[in-house]
């Protein structure tokens, strides 16, 4: 057969040439029927020496079925399941199952998502761009600088807006990178006013070409909280420089209760509460996520008359424990830097121990409480409700999510939970995810679930699944006479 064929799995109906792919590689044009190009991806919940084990099928299931024995518990996910336009169609595998004794039904699908977004968390101290900056990737408005979290800064990526509402190519970007990252590769971000971050998931960020090793252990009060104990009669002061609230020990509650004597020292910034100050430079790349890379210049004038003295000694350090120095005041009551003595290290590398290692984490966003629906069900909100009220479980690609509260079925989950290539795209632009809603099959059937289209996992395993596309309405060239 060497004419063209539709396929309608999503609305941009690639018209595919034999031995070709679609537009979105998902689908191919074999001998004449539409077929998906990758396997269906299986999973069992193993319990081997405690550890709860994840295996996902290499091989398809054909294969796998006539060689070896499937673990009883072996589930489908919606990865390689295959989408299904219009939304009306019943989703590609429904398919009935016994979990401890109890009928269950699962509805598997690839659904396609215009509204959907990817959450970075970039675990760095360091400046990476004024609150609600744009974010780029190759020149292209793709998110934007979304609040910062405890020792953390947090891109907001993608969105229906930035995949739909703006010119082609910035759909096209944003849509790329959001597939990039939630397949698990990496995706240089360009923010404008600050910095060139290279993320990637599970991977420390390289932020203007430095790696990031250590996430902070805290703002620069809570440094003090955790250690002035520690510091106590090591040294006369400590002062934790850091871009939110930097720390002075002597002022701090924490020095107070350890009645640790007063310095005379003078912190240029915005004083909040004692000990704690806002604003003592400006954010940046430099110490505790400051522009500074001379802590001194945050210090002013000493003062004789509320106890700084000549001898006096000082240790400022970073949140991270990365920047330190060490220094002991001139008879001009002058800080002078010296070597860090031997009896402070332990405490500068108690920080830096206790330091988590820096990491990116990518959360993908999406709204299944659209018209995919309909695809599980004839009454689309009792599908909502039901998820809702816990009574069916969405697993993304086998993977736990969480659900927000509210309407709809807007959902999160960590992409490293799911297997490495589990996200697709289409060139409307939009991604493609897999789903999985399980529930009581007495539930699904009272939610007009498309009952006549339930499987057995055997019957999947035996029969295959593909759905009828208009091509699969001529006869199959095998099945020809
Ligand atoms: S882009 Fe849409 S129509 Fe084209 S092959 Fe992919 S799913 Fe089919």
């Amino acid at each position: 057969m060497t004419e063209k064929i539709r396929c309608d799995a999503c609305p941009v109906m690639c018209y595919i040439a034999p031995g070709q792919t679609g537009a979105c590689d998902r689908y191919a044009n074999s001998d004449g029927r539409i077929v998906r190009t990758d396997p269906l991806v299986m999973l069992s919940h193993a319990v081997q020496n405690g550890t709860r084990l994840v295996p996902f099928a290499s091989r398809p299931w054909a294969e796998s079925a006539d060689t070896e024995p499937l673990p009883t518990d072996v589930t489908l996910t919606g990865i390689g399941s295959g989408t299904t336009y219009p939304d009306y169609k019943p989703a590609p595998f429904i398919v009935s199952s016994k979990v401890a004794g109890a009928d269950m039904v699962t509805v598997v699908t690839e659904a396609i998502f215009s509204y959907c977004g990817v959450k970075v968390k970039i675990d760095t101290d360091r400046f990476l761009g004024p609150e609600g900056a744009a974010v780029r990737a190759k020149g292209e408005v793709i998110g934007h600088v979304t609040t910062a979290e405890y020792g953390s800064q947090m891109l907001s990526i993608g969105g229906v807006h930035h995949l739909t509402g703006g010119s082609k190519p910035e759909g096209r970007e944003t849509c790329a990178t959001m597939l990039a990252l939630c397949n698990g590769e990496a995706a240089e971000l360009v923010i404008d006013g600050g910095a060139v971050v290279l993320v990637q998931a599970g991977k420390a960020p390289v932020v203007d070409g430095k790696p990031e090793y250590r996430m902070r252990v805290g703002c620069g009060s809570a440094t003090i909280g955790m250690f002035a104990a520690q510091w106590k009669g090591l040294v006369d002061e400590v002062v934790v420089v850091d871009d939110h609230i930097t720390g002075v020990v002597s002022e701090h509650q924490a020095g107070k209760v350890l009645d640790w004597p007063p310095t005379g020292i003078r912190i240029k910034g915005h004083r909040s509460t004692p000990g704690r100050y806002f604003r003592v430079s400006e954010p940046g790349l430099g110490w505790g996520g400051t522009k500074l890379t001379d802590p001194l210049d945050i210090l002013g004038p000493w003062k004789a008359e509320k106890g700084a003295r000549p001898g006096l000694t000082l240790l400022m350090v970073s949140t991270t424990g990365e920047d330190h120095g060490y220094f002991v005041l001139d008879q001009s009551l002058i800080p002078q830097r010296q070597p860090l003595p031997d009896h402070l290290k332990p405490t500068v590398s108690l920080i830096a121990e206790n330091c988590e290692p820096a990491l990116c984490t990518v959360m993908f966003v999406g709204g299944a409480g659209g018209s995919l629906r309909a695809g599980v069900a004839r009454n689309p909100v009792r599908l909502t409700q039901s998820v809702q009220g816990g009574r069916t479980e969405l697993t993304i690609g086998g993977a736990k999510c969480f659900v927000w509260p509210g309407g709809g079925i807007t959902f999160m989950v960590d992409v490293l939970h799911l297997p490495r290539g589990a996200f697709g795209y289409v060139p409307t632009p939009a991604l493609v995810a897999p789903l999985e809603f399980t529930l009581p099959r007495e539930d699904y059937l009272a939610m007009g679930g498309h009952a006549e289209q339930i499987l057995s996992l055997d019957q999947v395993l035996r029969e295959g699944g593909e759905y009828t596309t208009a091509a699969e309405l001529r006869p199959r060239p095998d099945k020809a006479s």
